[in-house]
């Protein structure tokens, strides 16, 4: 073999370990109209973009989610992967103008369709590990689950969102998993993956980003927004445990699933932990006097969320869920 043979070859091998595109392995995914932009958590090497408010359709392109990312001295670490393979590779394209490094980790704050279709382009093209909690190994695409239903959500998707999510389009499962709590340290920083579900799904968790206080929260921490909790198997029980766990690493930074990161973390937390109290509080009255549901929620005070965004299409199934869990708890509480 020639020596201008083999250096062409380390190129073509060095090219592909940094994940980059070019012509040959350039994928086929729709381009996007709009594009995506990034920004910077001030003063630190953490990124990230924030989504349309809207629900997925063809005006957003899919891009309705946050996502973020890490840049460390050993490699960057991905934070949820965006609503469609093209949005996934947008982001994969984004991450290149900023380093070289390769993509180490791709974590996925839960497996909803609006934060996971990207993570084909990381999978096909980075070496990256997908890592997220256990449950979201319970997401397949051609099985149904309590949770989201995957197949049927995919079919929705390829519908509102085609040619971003077409028939090509697939859930790709995680690597790695973990239960509870998972530490990764990637070059110099510290990532602490806390799981926080079964909450606004089944697979919740949260990372916080060390030593610069960064907290990417997903779907579970809202500010001055009533939060969804209306899932099959919602636990707010362990939904607070995880808030508070997250709270003593006193964040300085967060960065939600959806909506405009903030400095105000602290803030953000207390506002979904006293709601997540407030309705527990006021529903267990009502399951320790075996008043029925409707009667407890009638009685309920609302004044003090009621004009908050998404109260109408939210609080009554937040009220009802945590009446059950309530319910299932004195219920359990009571067996011999
Ligand atoms: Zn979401």
């Amino acid at each position: 073999m020639s020596r201008a043979v083999l250096v062409a070859g380390l190129a073509v091998v060095l090219a592909m370990s940094a994940g980059q595109a070019n012509a040959d392995n350039a994928p086929s995914y729709a381009p996007l109209t709009i594009p995506l932009q990034l920004d910077q958590v001030p003063g630190k090497p953490i990124y990230y973009s924030v989504g349309n408010p809207g629900v997925p359709g063809k005006d957003n392109e899919g891009n309705t989610s946050n996502a973020g990312l890490v840049v460390t001295s050993d490699g960057v670490a991905v934070f949820d992967a965006l609503g469609t393979p093209s949005l996934g590779w947008a982001l994969l394209q984004e991450i290149r103008k900023i380093t070289d490094k390769p993509v180490r980790y791709v974590i996925a704050s839960h497996y909803h369709a609006d934060h996971i279709y990207g993570l084909q382009a990381f999978k096909d093209h980075s070496g990256a590990l997908i890592v997220a909690q256990e449950r979201a190994g319970e997401y397949k695409e051609n099985e149904e689950t309590a949770d989201e239903k995957a197949d049927q959500r995919l079919d929705q998707r390829r519908g509102v969102l085609f040619p971003w999510v077409d028939d090509k389009t697939r859930v790709v499962p995680p690597d790695i998993t973990f239960k509870e709590r998972k530490t990764i340290v990637l070059g110099d920083r510290r990532l602490t993956l806390l799981s926080a579900g079964p909450a606004h799904s089944s697979s919740d968790m949260m990372m916080m980003v060390e030593p610069d206080g960064v907290l990417f929260a997903g779907d579970i921490v809202q500010n001055s927004r009533i939060p969804f909790m209306n899932s099959d198997d919602v636990s707010t029980t362990h939904w607070l445990a995880a808030l508070s766990e997250v709270e003593k690493l006193q964040p300085k930074f967060i960065v939600p699933g959806h909506g405009k990161p903030s400095t105000e973390a602290a803030k953000a937390i207390a506002f979904t932990r006293d709601y997540i109290q407030y309705v527990r509080d006021a529903m267990t009255g009502a399951v320790q006097n075996w008043t029925d549901f409707d009667t407890a929620y009638a009685r309920t005070d609302w004044s003090k969320y009621k004009d908050m965004p998404a109260f109408a299409n939210n609080n009554r199934g937040n009220a009802y869920r945590i009446y059950l869990e309530l319910e299932q708890a004195q219920f359990n509480g009571d067996k011999p």
